[in-house]
């Protein structure tokens, strides 16, 4: 088979040599309970406890507010049930934005459901959410913000700051969606007024299946499975021992290597998108130009199918993402293109690229020839294309 080149970190990312590393001994070698009062258990504990220091140091927070959870799903959904839940006495308004991220979306969804009222918040053409609209949506009985850090499919990233000022201002929640941001943003909890962020160790070359969650200290909320007392009894089930190590020091890394390597991938992505300007032409390149992720190009390819796209991209062995929510099968634009206001065309002709540790400019190269190529082979087959570009 041929290389494989992959331009997929926002779905996912390999797991760090050095990251499994220091998991591997926590599977069959210091494989105690950390609940279990003996040597090995206690080095288990103790592992933990390591991982929830280097987690709460890399965003500014103390040890005792971050919870481990099982993925980046399951903290937004501890993060929205739970405040919704224990402050039912105070309101039952939740704003958000359209843009969010299924976990959020769908857990609103469920909560509207259950009798709370959930203002979506629209965003502009960059994908940004407007301050005066969030704080106009405020009101007595509102007791939570959800706004994502950065959003996964065109990288715009919010005004994270102002939104905790606001949230601060009116004393309402302020929760955060950071699983795209961890690794690439510097964040302070503190600084932002943030009370409660979600995070995902495999979107910063970790492992999959692990998450956390952060929760200022003071924050009522309550949790939403029941077993066991760990994690402070705010999340029941036995410790992923394995999976806590790998997550700590995987944001270890990130931030350890932040500047090399945040300066690398906005390099690549900022010569990729300058190159397809240069040699296609159609194209529009969405969300914000600096106001994003350092390794995000979210672009539309005009008169081009995305998936048939997706479809020649894997025949010469590129792994990207198309604007379409493919995961379902269905050909649904996605709920974020359709909120920045693109066309159907336009969002069906949508291609994500996401960069990361293992890109090459060399990498970069073979992606823009290939992509030069596919997309005058198939708009020769757009009749849309002919009949406007004879
Ligand atoms: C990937 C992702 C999630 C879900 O994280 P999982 O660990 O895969 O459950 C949530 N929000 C955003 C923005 C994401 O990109």
């Amino acid at each position: 088979m041929e290389k494989i080149r992959y331009f997929d970190h926002a779905a996912t990312t390999a797991t760090k040599e050095e990251v499994l590393k220091e998991m591997l001994p926590y599977f069959s070698l210091n494989y105690g309970n950390a609940s279990s009062m003996y040597s090995i258990g206690r080095k288990s504990r103790k592992a933990i406890e390591e991982a929830r220091q280097k987690t709460a140091h890399a965003i500014g927070a103390e040890a005792k507010e971050i919870y481990f959870t099982s993925c980046g799903s399951e903290s937004d959904n501890l993060s929205l049930k739970g405040v919704a839940y224990a402050n039912r006495d105070r309101g039952n308004h939740i704003i958000t934005t359209k843009i969010e991220h299924p976990a959020v979306l769908h857990t609103c969804q469920h909560l509207e459901k259950e009798g709370f009222r959930v203002t979506y918040l629209n965003v502009n053409e960059e994908g940004f959410i407007n301050l005066s609209e969030l704080e106009n949506a405020i009101g007595k009985e509102t007791i939570l913000i959800s706004v994502m850090f950065a959003n996964n499919e065109i990288g715009t990233i919010q005004p994270i700051k102002e939104i905790g000022e606001i949230a601060k201002k009116h004393q309402i929640y302020f929760h955060t969606d950071a699983v795209q941001a961890i690794g690439n943003v510097r964040i302070d909890v503190k600084e932002c007024n943030i009370d409660l962020l979600s995070m995902s160790a495999h979107k910063f070359y970790g492992p999959k299946g692990m998450g956390a969650l952060y929760v200022k200290t003071g924050v009522k909320f309550e949790k939403i499975q029941d077993g066991g007392h760990q994690e402070r009894n705010m999340r029941a089930g036995t410790e992923n021992v394995a999976g806590i190590v790998g997550l700590g020091k995987a944001i270890e890394l990130a931030y350890e290597k932040f500047d090399g390597y945040n300066e690398k991938i906005m390099s690549l992505r900022d010569y990729y998108i300058s190159q397809i300007q240069e040699k296609i032409s159609n194209t529009k390149v969405n969300g914000h130009r600096t106001k994003r992720l350092p390794g995000n190009a979210n672009i539309s390819f005009k008169y081009i199918d995305g998936e048939a796209l997706l479809l020649n991209l894997d025949m010469k062995g590129i792994c990207a993402s198309s604007g379409s929510a493919c995961t379902s099968g269905s050909l649904e634009p996605s709920h974020v293109l359709v909120a920045i206001g693109l066309s159907p065309e336009m969002a069906n002709g949508a291609l994500r690229v996401t960069f990361g540790d293992d890109n090459t400019k060399e990498d970069v190269n073979y992606l823009v020839d290939s992509l030069v190529e596919i997309v005058e082979k198939l708009r020769k087959t757009s009749q849309e294309y002919m009949k406007f570009n004879k």
